[in-house]
């Protein structure tokens, strides 16, 4: 049973069944799905929740499927972590990881958006599953498409990192990479996606697909003891994330589950950073660029949603920064560091972009701050690999590492020295 009454367009108001339609005939604008927020409300209650399965489906009445979910049933609910170790090393005591970097079964938050538009994609009757993708959401289509028994064809940019393709080739799916960038692959897919009838994740089946993203704040708020933080970083690529996470506290508290107030920032690559623009320039108006960024899973130059980023943002009264590839690759380390947690390139930007808003005065040092990290460090080796210290390669002979021992600058001197 659904609580979800129809679709409707943002612009203009106009009401659509639920099909796999994604913009409006009349205007163009996106559609949204609709709930029934006066039913849901006399029944969804904290302990209601906290009753059900740690996973995304926890929030159900909030995600737009008919009957039973079939997928993802170990997708969501992954940790919320105090970083006591980070925060004390950039003057943060309320600093917290949502670490999605160990979400299954690939390892990002693109597993929510998946697990929901999948389960859409068979209830609608559809046997072919594709998107569009900067390689995360890739991996996660792909095996949830597998998991389902789905045909499945996956377009990427030519350029992305070998782990988001061997990572989707290895469920079955025909992979084909696209000579041009993400927003190139996309226009194509729209194109496809007409003429062929298949489901695209993020193209027709786009409104229940982003609703998927809300679950990453629905956590968020229940992880923190049923309370929104001050302030929670974001990173954007086409914008899905970002203001779905801002409808998630919005809905949570219409429905009395939360209460208080909350500041949501953006956090873009410097090197395609078109949202961030917008925002510090005081415009609505979003230029795109040409991305050029080591965060190929965010690398997008003309984000869809880019608008209601914009919006969501303003509204809280959050703000937002880019992050160059050097402070990327400098905070993917300082998390690695501190916490144990291997972010990749986006994370590194969220964090990154958070100490930023911290030196800038805009985040207290006693506020709680949460860092959305939102993909995994090991699917995107390459960014790193080059920068790090590379091993030392001695003989199997204990006299050779007594000897390299003597001379490590954490070695022999710096123990003696400690001590
Ligand atoms: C897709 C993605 C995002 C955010 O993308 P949106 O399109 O703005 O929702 C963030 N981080 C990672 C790792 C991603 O794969
Ligand atoms: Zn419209």
């Amino acid at each position: 049973m659904s609580y979800v009454t129809n679709l409707k367009c943002r612009e203009c108001g106009q009401e659509y069944p639920i099909t796999p339609v994604h913009v409006c005939e009349t205007c163009f604008g996106p559609l949204e799905v609709v709930y029934d927020y006066a039913r849901i409300g006399k029944l969804l209650t904290r302990a209601t929740i906290e009753s059900r399965a740690k996973n995304l489906w926890r929030y159900r009445e909030l995600l737009p499927v008919e009957g039973e979910p079939e997928m993802g049933p170990f997708s969501g609910f992954t940790p919320l972590l105090h970083a006591r170790r980070l925060g004390a090393e950039v003057g943060l005591s309320k600093l917290y990881i949502k670490d999605d970097t160990v979400n299954h079964p690939t390892l990002s938050y693109k597993d929510r958006v998946v697990s929901v538009a999948i389960t859409k994609a068979r209830e609608f009757g559809f046997t072919t599953v594709s998107c569009a993708s900067t390689g995360n959401l890739a991996t996660a289509v792909a095996a949830h498409a597998a998991r389902a028994g789905l045909r499945c064809y996956i377009f990427m940019p030519e350029g992305v990192e070998s782990g988001k393709i061997v990572g989707s080739t290895i469920y079955g799916a025909q992979v084909i990479t696209i000579r041009g960038n993400y927003d190139d692959v996309n226009r194509l897919c729209s194109e496809i996606a007409d003429k062929y009838g298949w489901a695209f994740v993020n193209i027709n089946l786009r409104p229940y697909y982003t609703e998927g993203a809300k679950t990453f704040g629905f956590e968020v708020a229940e992880q923190l003891g049923w309370r929104l933080p001050d302030h929670i970083v974001v990173p954007t690529a086409g914008g899905t994330i970002l203001p779905k996470v801002a409808k998630a506290f919005k809905e949570f508290t219409q429905l009395g589950l939360v209460e208080g107030k909350f500041k949501i920032h953006c956090a873009q690559a410097a090197g395609s950073a078109p949202v961030i623009a917008a925002l510090h320039k005081g415009t609505d108006l979003i230029v795109p660029v040409k991305p050029d960024t080591i965060a190929k899973s965010i690398a997008i130059g003309n984000p869809a949603d880019g608008f209601y980023v914009l919006k969501a943002v303003r509204e809280s009264g959050g703000w937002g920064e880019g992050a160059s590839d050097a402070e990327i690759v400098d905070a993917i380390r300082l998390l690695a560091r501190t916490e144990g947690i291997f972010a990749e390139p986006a994370g590194g930007t969220t964090l990154a972009v958070t100490l930023k808003l911290a030196s800038a005065g805009r985040i207290k040092p006693d506020e709680t701050v949460v860092v959305s990290i939102t993909g995994n460090g090991y699917k995107t080796l390459e960014a790193v690999a080059g920068i790090i210290e590379q091993p030392v390669s001695i003989g199997a002979r204990l006299a050779e590492f007594d000897a390299l021992y003597e001379r490590l600058p954490n070695g022999k001197r710096a123990v003696a020295g400690a001590a």
